[in-house]
């Protein structure tokens, strides 16, 4: 296991020598101690990714195919050990970490096609002036990235991806809680071939690391998925230089379930996307909302199935449901419950701390609140926690104009059988993605990216090298062979 931060090429230490720890959420035993750097580390990985900035733009389109294609079949090589890495720094059952690997991989692939098929755009000047016009994708220069805990390999294949295809060289600073898989990534990235200082891993404290980023011209882009809060706070410090900034940050999704829709099939798009790594999702249902003439069979069958939700250790096979990441994420979770009821819902099942032999006391229990209301804190911020908030709605636009009023506007569901009706609903919804009967609507080949509070910028799909490598006109005159 990599522990060490690589830095232009190098796998060095903190300066100061310090490192700070890494605990496994399930029994809170030690994983390993990484280096705690700050602004220095990170200086000097962003200066070097600086001076290998027009090597690496100047690789042939062939070659960072090549490369890409190398990482992800490394990443497959390697699937069981990445994830078993992950799981233990996570806590995110097995499967989902298999999984999470794949998903991870897409990224990577998906930019690599992306790039294949993009070739030089050449058009001549509409007017007919007698210039020629050459568009060109063009590398910003130095990304550095920022991500968080909850998918620690795919949130960063979804940056490399489009960074490394497109020539920009990074600058990562993983998540305090989960840095052994971007060490691990990072090695693979090496055994691949990327040329040296093109990508760096920094992990330590997050703001001076921050401010090193900020206080750099050199750093053309800073793509970072996080809570909102610290998107605002991102926001503020980019204002000196005017970094430009992505940013794919908190969510709140509603998940509307119509009157025509298959009761069994919400249900189940319901256990995907509400349990996946536990709730702790920036695309979760947080506000469950069913038309009144289904919501007592929904409910009822909903209860069922989260019955069968087995906590513990994420390399326990039977397990399908892991701890929260750390004490601050299960206190939330606490206090959305305790607010809900206090506010009036009643408590089907869950609500409670889920004790499981020899672990952490991080595990909750599968929850349902029913008469849930706006006003709660759980139908207003993120639980990020398995517990399912669910209202009754008469009249399809009460549960869109609920949906619609929060600040956030990244992920929502639809549950319908009429696709007309479904369609309308869903046009309605002010999110970046929707998903119709489908529980994970955001894949590597479809742009995702949220609107109002929920961030700026687009990842996955084709769009995605472009934040990466925005167009750059060249108007020619007189160079009869441009
Ligand atoms: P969460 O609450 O889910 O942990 P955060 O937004 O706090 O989400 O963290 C996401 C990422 O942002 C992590 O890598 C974290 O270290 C980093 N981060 C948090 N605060 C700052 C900051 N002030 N400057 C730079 N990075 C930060």
């Amino acid at each position: 296991m990599q522990t060490r931060n690589l830095i232009d090429g190098q796998w060095v230490d903190a300066d100061s020598g310090a490192t700070m720890p890494v605990f496994d959420p399930a029994d809170d035993s030690l994983i390993a101690e990484v280096p705690k750097c700050g602004l220095e580390e990170a200086s000097r990985s962003v200066a070097a990714a600086a001076r290998r900035f027009d090597g690496f733009q100047s690789t042939t389109p062939g070659e960072r195919v090549a490369l890409l294609r190398d990482i992800s079949r490394i990443m497959a090589d390697r699937r069981d050990p990445l994830a078993e890495l992950l799981t233990r720094e996570q806590g995110k059952p097995l499967f989902e970490s298999r999984g999470e690997v794949d998903y991870a991989r897409s990224y990577l692939d998906g930019a690599a096609h992306e790039l294949e098929r993009r070739s030089l755009e050449t058009r001549l000047d509409p007017a007919l002036t007698g210039k020629s016009v050459l568009v060109h994708s063009a590398p910003l220069g130095v990304a550095a990235i920022i991500t968080p805990w909850n998918f620690p390999y795919a949130m960063l294949t979804k940056k490399l991806g489009p960074a490394f295809a497109t020539g920009c060289p990074v600058v990562a600073k993983p998540s305090e809680e989960t840095p052994l898989s971007a060490l691990a990534l990072a090695e693979i990235c090496v055994e691949a071939g990327l040329p040296s200082g093109c990508f760096s891993v920094v992990t330590g404290d997050p703001v001076p690391i921050g401010e090193a980023f900020f206080d750099s011209q050199d750093v053309r882009l800073l793509s970072f998925t996080g809570s909102t809060a610290t998107g605002r706070k991102l926001v503020r410090s980019s204002s000196s230089r005017l970094t430009r900034l992505a940013l794919e940050l908190g969510g709140h999704a509603p998940f509307i379930v119509l009157e025509d829709a298959d009761i069994d099939s919400a249900v189940e798009g319901l256990m995907i996307s509400k349990f996946r790594n536990s709730g702790q999702t920036c695309v979760s249902p947080n506000r469950i909302m069913g038309h009144h003439s289904l919501h007592d069979p929904l409910v009822s069958r909903l209860a069922e199935r989260m019955k069968t939700l087995v906590s513990g250790r994420g390399l326990d096979p039977a397990t399908n449901l892991g701890p929260m990441i750390n004490d601050a994420g299960i206190r939330k979770v606490q206090s959305h419950v305790e607010d809900a009821l206090s506010r009036g819902a009643r408590l089907l099942m869950g609500g409670e701390l889920r004790h499981v032999e020899g672990l952490s006391s991080r595990f909750y229990a599968p929850t349902i609140l029913l008469d849930a209301t706006p006003e709660m804190l759980c139908f207003q911020e993120e639980t990020f926690g398995p517990v399912c908030p669910i209202m009754s709605f008469e009249d399809v636009g009460e549960a869109i104009q609920i949906a619609n009023e929060l600040p956030y506007g990244l992920a929502s569901y639809v549950w319908s059988s009429d696709a007309d009706r479904a369609m309308f609903v869903a046009s309605r919804l002010h999110t970046g993605i929707v998903g119709i009967n489908d529980p994970s609507p955001v894949t590597s080949w479809t742009p995702f990216g949220g609107r109002k509070q929920s961030g700026w910028g687009i990842e996955g799909g084709a769009a995605a090298l472009d934040e990466y490598a925005p167009p750059k006109t060249y108007s020619i005159v007189g160079l009869q062979d441009a």
